[in-house]
């Protein structure tokens, strides 16, 4: 995004982006500058003294320093926070901080709103107002660890807040380098998930891009016609054509793919659907994430039985899947899975 004095944001430019920009410049440089920002915090070019005059100069001519700006903060009586951004242009978006015992992670959104139109997902009622930058995917953990006690500090990055990440893809890779660089965030590829609802060409472009994070997939049903209300993208990427791309796609040693399956009540969460499921992710290697629903006033879905929940899992471990019951994190403060838009859709844009 340039500015009116058609100066771009340093956050989230990619090294490509720089290389192409100051061509006679030697590599290590480039890291020297993502180091300085990345690491140290430094938003000043002037005070980067390992660069030379002139080149602290062409930088201080092409670029400036964005980061979101914390507009409110809520917090959740399990320790998480919500916290609502304003980016440059005024749009708003919300991100997550959970913490547990062994990481603090940070889920992220990468678009104001989303065009997706699950039936299950508040954010979808908000429609697709705009694409984030990389900066603004990236300045979100950079804003948040800046507000956060330095033992607080973000140790995992989940893409799963407002937006579908691969509906974004170009900047949401730019923010994945930027994020997992040595040079520039440091944080390990294990680390960071991208969620997706399935967009199968979107997903075969990703493993192109030789980025080695988790990928989870919302998965939610077992059937096309159950799949295709949920989630009206299955119109497009049935479950078999979904199912293929996963079983295709080269993972490295020892990684596997997430299946998230958000449980309702008498929709999805039959002893049949835990057999279907069983029987669609054979061969594929992954863990099996069950997240029970967690209601809000204008949904028609309700939570499912605990016992329901225990059934599906027990079915799925017997049949030697890896499976989890993972409970909803700051599920009062709305920060939950597919919960995120209430404060962003009452505030105005601008
Ligand atoms: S669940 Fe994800 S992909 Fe679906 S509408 Fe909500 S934000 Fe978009």
């Amino acid at each position: 995004m340039l500015r009116k004095n058609h100066k771009k944001n340093f956050i989230g430019t990619s090294e490509s982006y720089l290389r192409n920009t100051f061509t006679d410049w030697k590599p290590y440089r480039i890291h020297q500058i993502f180091n300085w920002v990345y690491h140290y915090g430094c938003r000043d070019f002037s005070v980067m003294t390992n660069l030379s005059k002139t080149m602290r100069g062409q930088l201080i001519d092409l670029f400036y320093f964005f980061l979101p700006k914390i507009q409110n903060k809520t917090y959740s009586q399990d320790g998480s926070i919500k916290y609502l951004l304003r980016l440059e242009d005024g749009a708003l978006v919300e991100s997550v901080w959970m913490p547990s015992e062994s990481r603090k992670t940070l889920c992220i959104s990468t678009q104001v709103g989303c065009r997706l139109n699950c039936s299950f997902c508040l954010t979808a009622s908000l429609g697709l107002k705009r694409n984030l930058t990389s900066g603004e995917i990236l300045g979100q953990c950079i804003a948040i660890n800046e507000d956060l006690e330095k033992r607080d500090a973000i140790t995992n990055v989940v893409f799963m807040g407002m937006g579908e990440p691969l509906d974004n893809l170009g900047p949401v890779v730019e923010a994945l380098r930027l994020m997992t660089a040595p040079e520039a965030m440091r944080l390990s590829t294990r680390r960071v998930t991208v969620s997706t609802s399935g967009l199968v060409d979107k997903i075969n472009s990703f493993q192109k891009e030789n980025i080695h994070i988790n990928l989870a997939i919302s998965l939610n049903a077992t059937d096309d016609e159950t799949r295709n209300r949920l989630m009206p993208i299955n119109k497009k990427y049935p479950i078999k054509t979904l199912m293929k791309c996963l079983r295709n796609y080269p993972l490295k040693p020892q990684r596997r793919h997430t299946i998230e399956y958000v449980l309702l009540r008498d929709i999805n969460d039959s002893d049949e659907d835990a057999r279907r499921l069983s029987n669609w992710l054979k061969g594929i290697p992954c863990k099996i994430n069950l997240i029970p629903f967690n209601s809000f006033e204008s949904t028609e879905y309700l939570p499912p039985l605990e016992s329901r929940v225990l059934k599906f899992q027990e079915y799925l471990i017997n049949q030697n899947f890896s499976a989890f019951i993972r409970q909803n994190r700051a599920t009062d403060i709305l920060g939950a899975c597919g919960q995120l838009a209430t404060q962003s859709k009452n505030l105005s844009y601008a």
